[in-house]
């Protein structure tokens, strides 16, 4: 990564709490009243949440991988804030994990690491239904096929 594009993008911040990018501590879903915090939908990038908001009527929270585990890439856990997601699952009330990873090699590997991790922590998981095509992004897919792939999500374990 270019020096001047690292700067900008360390200029924009991470949300705290989700590590949506955010220009305050908190991102505006994490500070907005009355969203449901028991239900923490799992996304790769800030885009999927545009996407998940923009499709569903979701109200719940949202948590930013920025990323998927790609061990090839040194992606690991650590690069994903899992670490972070581990610690707000053991501290908070969470009722469904919604692990919403795009349909790809990566993403599918990390709701398996992610299905794990709500295992052992004793939280119910699901995932978004595959509507979206394989290889497919959530941020690309429409509308319509996203909600369906939303709300057909299925429990894992
Ligand atoms: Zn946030």
């Amino acid at each position: 990564m270019s020096g001047a594009i690292a700067d900008a993008m360390a200029g924009i911040g991470h949300c705290s709490r989700c590590r949506m990018f955010s220009e305050h501590e908190l991102c505006s879903i994490c500070a907005a009243s009355g969203r449901d915090a028991g239900q923490l939908c799992i996304v790769e990038s800030p885009a999927d949440v545009m996407a998940v908001e923009d499709a569903t009527g979701f109200r719940g929270m949202y948590f930013v991988l920025m990323g998927h585990l790609s061990p090839l890439d040194g992606v690991g856990p650590e690069e994903l804030g899992l670490a972070m997601l581990e610690q707000r699952i053991r501290d908070e009330t969470i009722t469904e994990l919604i692990i919403a990873t795009n349909p790809t090699v990566e993403g599918d590997a990390t709701a398996h690491y992610l299905a794990d991790m709500a295992a052992r922590n004793k939280v119910p998981a699901s995932r978004i239904a595959h509507g979206v095509p394989l290889g497919g992004e959530l941020e690309y897919v429409d509308g319509g096929t996203l909600s369906h792939a939303f709300y057909g999500r299925r429990p894992v374990d």
